[in-house]
């Protein structure tokens, strides 16, 4: 006996005791020793910022991702590593702990201590890695939990400090002196990929002011520039316009670009060449540090001619633009602003004032001494920091970067050998990989992996590449180092080994994305003699993990990863830092193929933002959808675009799930009535098979080979729209047609459809873990345990001709439906003729399903005289194809100029349409219903007699009686005495009746049905 089940399943609820379940009999522990030793697919995990509290949906679609295919690999017997890991440092978390201690600023999180920030930051990553563990456990990922690597371990810290040791010895690392982008609240720079981040731009309005810089040698003429950036103004040290612009002066003595004031009268015209040299009073002379530089107008090919007034303040001292343009024209530099954005003393009033609140009293001063033309607004997209959302500033600052141009060139040939999909992520590489500039791997910030570096007043810089290597070097203070990190590491001096001075670390902390980009190095046991057990279990993840450090042979037989998968912003994120410190270490790719894919926003195609209260936590989505449903919308997916997240297309999956929930109810009701009991040991055999049958059993080997397929590819869409097509055919088509045999004991139906649902749930079980188990531990009784125990079915190539046949018959019967639709004649009624033309010849073969299914006496295959057909070319298509000539033959067909062909094709004017590129449209002979498609065309006979209408009556009493059936609480296989009204009808069709209701008894009388007891 199978155990009955609800009329419709209780996902949250089954997905509990399935968990439980797996923890009991240790389901992944089998699982993982039946693997073990098989072959090798290596996946590594991207660490997720372990900041949150709980697990967030967005996380919990890379995961389900990650999951489905290490699931998939499981099934096919592979051996892997399950490894999780958790990104512990750097902003993300301090940012959040400042918060919680309502820390404003780097002064305030020194006068709160950093060693005690420190603790707290590590308390986050305790907590949260707690919680998404939970959060990931009930998504039904399987992982190694309890063994993740903490990329704040000093194991993935050292790591970090080999790879720049050896990054130094090519000479890659140095000193910049730059103008960078800069977060004044977080008080560090910015490197050019934390910029590409999603969320950094974002919509910002700003001062647009139009300013008049006077010409010093030329009476009452000026210069007029635009800017949005107000803070900048007292920085200027020059005006730049474009040599070959045309500049005009204006009747009140303005220079403007011409072409930018088409409606203006210019009294002088002149190249912008004459103009440089030129020297004007600065926006801020008034301020020592503008009254030191000498304003010149200078030449500047990038000038822009569409913007502003053809002439641009420049300030060296905040933009990498103007920077670089100082620089090659020798121009002095102008730091207007410290580390937090505030103004250095010697801007006179402006002191301490931040680029914000300057700006206004900027505007109000230039407006009293005159120089304000113009002040609006401007709407632009901007760069905000990406951790805390303050707009960023430019700034000079001192960054320690990696040299990336020696390495390009081998970046570029080895992510040609990376499998991308979607393809054009590997483009997005590429085109990352040709234009990204130096590596910033410097921040100013406290919790995160020290940069070893010691520069000395000698010139030398010293890296330190190993904690050994820290502690033979140390002067002092090498016993008090409970972590590699700060406060501790700062009060370790080394000698210098060049000239033997005393010298210290810079303060500076690295670039989270090395902590990441190492993991396939320390998490592998790169170059480790031996194998360390806990030997991840180091620093901060002492106590957290119980990871060993694996020998190098691990890692060689590990490394590269076979698979790899985040979203797609990642590109420039982890999958470059990773890409670029394997490609230099070892030389070449850390993995072999990637999935990437796009954002998640709200179901209505907006960004999930806290504040607009559209972000659904993960908790609430398993409480209310259950895992399942959530990973079967993060698997129909197509990873090329972004996933419409939410309750809405929840709903519309679990009404899907249900048709295949009702498909294995039907097995389960009916098998228990007839007492069928399948065993495992007979499994996939099916004695006597009907044609349908057969069909079945070729439609569930498609369904093995096209979910290998998708599974291979590893695109999970392809996978579901298999599986929804194959449950479209399984309950509208299969039980459909063959429900009558299942209310008796036919062995050849119950074993094909018992073969079918549980081939199905293997191929779904990577995708849809608890129910697949579920529904498998109620049909398989004595096999696998579970689902997941069950390896993957064997790949058999399906009986095509069969498959094309049935498709063909479904196609007939579509068409049918439509002719019937269109003559308005009840489903129910019965017609005479059915007349099918253009169909492949074995579809003739199936006759009876077709007549049965339309409720036909007859169907013959041959001509369907119509006495109109239409025909229209399909635009979308055709267009293309034809350019020019589609008007043409649009023409001819409105006038009927054209041959048929067989196969549904069209000849025009010499040009062969084929079935897709045209419309057909069939007008039938009077009393005839016609539909077509694609070179089918059906024509049924709708003339009526009074035995077609007769038997039409009856079918609806059939169908009255069954529906009292139902609301008189009837169970499907209670036997009834029925009285019926229509007299003529109980005497022509007593054993139809009879048959049809599970009457035992028929007679004339008012309608009632009597259960027998
Ligand atoms: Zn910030
Ligand atoms: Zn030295």
């Amino acid at each position: 006996m199978f155990a009955p089940l609800p009329d419709k399943p209780d996902h949250p609820s089954l997905e509990l005791e399935l968990l439980e379940a797996w923890e009991r009999e240790g389901t992944f522990a089998a699982l993982r020793a039946r693997n073990e030793g098989g072959p090798i697919w290596s996946f590594v995990d991207g660490p997720v910022t372990a900041n949150r509290s709980s697990l967030g949906v967005h996380t919990a679609w890379g995961r389900t991702l990650k999951d489905v295919f290490q699931r998939y690999k499981a099934l096919r017997g592979f051996d892997q590593r399950y490894q999780n890991g958790f990104d512990c440092q750097g902003l993300w978390i301090e940012v959040g702990v400042e918060r919680s201690l309502g820390l404003n600023s780097k002064r305030e999180i020194e006068d709160f201590g950093i060693e005690e920030f420190a603790r707290r930051c590590r308390e986050v990553v305790v907590n949260s890695s707690e919680a998404l563990t939970r959060g990931s456990i009930r998504l039904g990922q399987w992982m190694d939990w309890g063994n993740d690597y903490f990329t704040f371990s000093d194991t993935n810290i050292e790591y970090i400090w080999k790879f720049l040791k050896i990054v130094h010895g090519r000479g890659w690392l140095y000193l910049g002196h730059r103008a960078t982008a800069w977060c004044p609240r977080c008080g560090t720079s910015l490197s050019q990929h934390e910029l590409t981040q999603s969320g950094v731009y974002q919509e910002k309005t700003d001062p647009s002011l139009y300013v008049r810089l006077p010409l010093v040698d030329r009476d009452r003429e000026s210069l007029v520039v635009w800017t949005t950036t107000p803070w900048t103004l007292p920085a200027n040290v020059a005006a730049a316009v474009h040599p070959e612009g045309e500049y005009g002066l204006r009747e009140n003595g303005e220079w403007v670009l011409v072409a930018r004031y088409p409606d203006e009268t210019f009294t002088r015209r002149v190249a912008g060449r004459a103009l440089v040299g030129l020297r004007y009073e600065g926006p801020f002379d008034t301020l020592p540090p503008g009254a030191s530089v000498e304003h010149r107008v200078i030449p500047w090919d990038e000038v822009s001619l569409e913007e502003g007034t053809g002439i641009v303040h420049i300030a060296t001292g905040c933009g990498p633009e103007d920077f670089e343009l100082g620089k090659a024209l020798g121009l002095p530099v102008l730091m207007p602003i410290d580390e937090a954005g505030r103004f250095y003393d010697d801007y006179g009033w402006l002191h301490g004032l931040s680029t914000l609140e300057a700006a206004d009293q900027i505007v109000g001063d230039l407006g009293d001494r005159g120089l304000l033309i113009d002040a609006g607004t401007y709407l632009h997209n901007y760069a905000h920091c990406w951790r805390c959302d303050t707009p960023i500033v430019y700034r000079l600052s001192d960054d320690w970067f990696i040299s990336v141009e020696e390495l390009r060139p081998k970046l570029l040939e080895e992510n040609e050998k990376v499998e991308w999909v979607p393809e054009y992520m590997g483009k997005r590489m590429d085109d990352w990989l040709r234009n990204m500039g130096d590596w910033n791997i410097s921040r100013r910030r406290y919790y995160g992996l020290p940069l070893p570096l010691y520069p000395c007043s000698c010139g030398h810089l010293n890296v330190i590449g190993s904690k050994a290597e820290l502690e033979e070097r140390a002067l002092e203070g090498f016993d008090q180092l409970e972590e590699l990190r700060r406060p501790w590491i700062d009060r370790v001096p080394i000698a210098c080994e060049q000239c033997g001075e005393r010298v210290t670390r810079i303060p500076e902390v690295g670039d989270v994305w090395l902590d990441a980009g190492i993991v396939p190095f320390a998490t592998l046991g790169w170059e480790s003699p031996t194998r360390v057990p806990e030997g991840y279990a180091t620093g901060a993840a002492r106590g957290l993990t119980r990871a060993d450090l694996p020998d190098h042979a691990y890692w060689e037989r590990w490394f590269p990863a076979d698979w790899v998968s985040e979203m797609r912003e990642q590109i420039r994120l982890w999958f470059y830092s990773q890409f670029f410190m394997s490609v230099a270490l070892v030389g070449c790719s850390p993995y072999r193929r990637v999935l990437a894919y796009e954002k998640m926003l709200d179901e209505r195609g907006r960004e999930m933002h806290a504040s607009w209260g559209n972000t659904i936590a993960a908790e609430d989505a398993f409480a209310q959808m259950g895992a399942d449903v959530m990973r079967w919308q993060y698997c129909a997916q197509p990873p090329d675009r972004n996933l419409l997240f939410g309750f809405g297309p929840a709903h519309e999956i679990r009404r899907k799930l249900l048709t295949y929930w009702h498909s294995v109810k039907f097995l389960v009701d009916y098998a228990n009535i007839e007492g069928y009991e399948p065993s495992w040991s007979g499994f996939g055999r099916v004695d006597e098979p009907r044609p349908l049958d057969r069909w079945l059993i070729a439609r569930t080997k498609q369904l093995v080979a096209e979910t290998s397929d998708g599974y291979e590819a590893t695109l999970t869409v392809n996978v579901i729209r298999s599986f929804e097509s194959f449950v479209d055919d399984l309950s509208n088509w299969y039980i459909r047609r063959s429900r009558r045999r299942f209310y008796s004991l036919d062995e050849a139906a119950f074993a094909t459809l018992w073969y079918a649902l549980v081939q199905s749930l293997r191929v779904i079980a990577p995708m849809l873990p608890f129910l697949s188990d579920h529904l498998w531990r109620n049909l398989v009784l004595d096999g696998p345990a579970s689902v997941h125990l069950a390896g993957w079915p064997e790949v058999e190539p399906p009986d095509e001709t069969l498959l094309a046949e049935m498709a063909q018959v479904r196609r007939v019967v579509e068409l049918g439906r439509q002719a019937r639709s269109t003559s308005e004649l009840k489903l129910r009624q019965p017609l005479r003729r059915l007349v099918v033309a253009g169909a492949a010849g074995d579809a003739a073969r199936h006759s009876d399903e077709i007549a049965d299914e339309l409720r036909v006496k007859e169907v013959t295959f041959g001509e369907v005289e119509s006495s109109e057909l239409r025909v229209k070319p399909n635009l979308p298509v055709l267009g293309p194809k034809l350019g020019a000539a589609l008007r043409d033959v649009r023409e001819r067909l409105a006038r009927g100029e054209f041959e048929e062909l067989d196969g549904g094709r069209f000849r025009v004017d010499g040009h062969v349409l084929e079935p897709d590129e045209v419309l057909v449209e069939r007008v039938g002979r009077e009393g005839w219903a016609v539909a077509s498609d694609d070179g089918v065309t059906v024509a049924l006979d709708t003339a009526l007699d009074d035995e077609l209408r007769r038997e039409g009556r009856l079918l609806d009493w059939i169908h009255e009686v069954n529906g009292l059936r139902k609301t008189s609480g009837l169970a499907v296989t209670d036997r009834i005495r029925l009285w019926l009204p229509d007299r003529e009808i109980v005497e022509a069709y007593a054993d139809r009746l009879k048959d049809e209701t599970l009457a035992v008894s028929v007679e004339a009388g008012e309608l009632r049905v009597e259960r027998v007891v």
